[in-house]
């Protein structure tokens, strides 16, 4: 059985152990050691990464009780271990010490929402980008404030985070949240007044070490709540990145970045209001160049203006002016919308053979219909002359 440094001691980041036993997994080799202060992955968060010598530890596992060190399978790995019983460990602390924050501030997060609303912990992710907490029930807007309020004012209170290896006896008079079964000792995570739950993870000492706890999102998740956090260095580059985005809004809009919502909303509002006007505009001009155009036999029409419900409508309006049909068309992202109306013809099969010919998709009634296809200008003008 390995020995865990990393359940007494979170800031361990080099240790001396003795190899227990190693060999191949797939493409991999394992190494199991006598003591070790990588972190397994378990409980929702990836493993610790670093070095064994100079063997890049990738991943690690706990497996029936036993921890698996896993590096890349080569034959300089195999030579080493072959040749080594010793091997000096070097934790890769930069990504510990961030899990560490997104795992301790989890765990204030959860209490708090324990505490304050009687909800349980049902899930938790602490993925390379994002932390999710799932939880059992409604959370508003209001509410995610005041937890997130709490949960900094519990890193501003600096709180020392405590963790106990309590007896069975013992255990029966604590109350704690926990959300799995551990086999064997558990092992409690406490910080004062905030939270008291199993959980066999690495933890900062004290709160302060956090920094900030940023809820990033809220939404309803299996009749309960997922919510997106984002603690210490990680909350931080977050926030620069939506205040550079901000401060982008306020140099575009000369708004001040206190109040680029309002001036945007503003914004949003003209920009309705003038597509309104411009639906109007193409209209008249369109009803203009409908009148302007002689009848014949066939009407062929491309016109990117015909955007939306003006294709069908421009169509129709020139029904009357073609002995057989009038078909119009307006390209959107490199296809061609298409609509086609006739007063004497049935045109499902001009729209068959057209949707064969380009690659088309669409249909409708015998005097109109209407799809989208692919193919330039000359070819379908080409292909609809030709068309008896
Ligand atoms: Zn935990």
């Amino acid at each position: 059985m390995t020995e865990k440094l990393f359940e007494a001691d979170s800031y361990i980041s080099e240790f001396d152990c003795e190899v227990i036993s190693f060999g191949e997994d797939k493409n991999r080799i394992y190494i199991e050691t006598d003591k070790t202060a990588f972190f397994p992955e378990g409980g929702g968060q990836t493993s610790d990464k670093g070095y064994l010598d100079e063997l890049h530890i990738s991943d690690v596992q706990l497996i029936d009780g036993r921890i698996f060190h896993y590096t890349e399978n080569t034959p300089e790995a195999l030579d080493l271990l072959k040749s080594k019983n010793k091997l000096h460990g070097k934790i890769d602390m930069k990504k510990r010490f961030s899990d560490m924050q997104q795992h301790s501030g989890e765990h204030i997060v959860s209490g708090i929402v324990c505490s304050s609303f009687g909800y349980n912990n049902v899930g938790f992710h602490l993925g390379t980008e994002i932390v999710t907490l799932d939880f059992d029930g409604a959370l508003t807007r209001e509410d995610i404030d005041r937890v997130e309020l709490l949960a900094n004012k519990a890193i501003w209170d600096n709180k020392e985070i405590l963790v106990h290896f309590p007896t069975d006896e013992e255990l029966k008079n604590i109350s704690y949240r926990s959300k799995i079964e551990i086999e064997g000792q558990t092992r409690l995570v406490e910080i004062p007044g905030i939270d008291m739950c199993a959980c066999c993870a690495p933890h900062v000492k004290m709160t302060g070490e956090i920094g900030v706890i940023e809820i990033v999102a809220f939404e309803k998740y299996k009749g309960g709540t997922r919510v997106s956090i984002l603690c210490g260095e990680r909350a931080l580059r977050d926030m620069r990145h939506k205040l550079e985005e901000n401060r982008k809004v306020s140099v575009l809009t000369s708004a001040k970045q206190i109040e680029t919502s309002v001036f945007v909303e503003k914004l949003k509002s003209d920009k309705e209001k003038a597509d309104y006007e411009i639906v109007g505009l193409k209209r008249e001009l369109l009803t203009l160049k409908a009148e302007a155009i002689e009848k014949s036999e066939k009407i062929i029409i491309f016109d990117d203006k015909l955007q939306g419900k003006l294709l069908q409508d421009f169509t129709i309006s020139l029904m009357d002016k073609a002995e057989t049909f009038v078909a119009c068309f307006s390209s959107e992202s490199g296809i061609y919308r298409y609509s086609i109306a006739s007063n004497s013809c049935n045109l499902r099969e001009l729209c068959k053979a057209l949707n064969g010919a380009f690659s088309g998709r669409g249909g409708g009634k015998p005097e109109l219909v209407q799809g989208t296809l692919t193919g330039t200008e000359e070819e379908v003008r080409e292909f609809l002359k030709n068309y008896q």
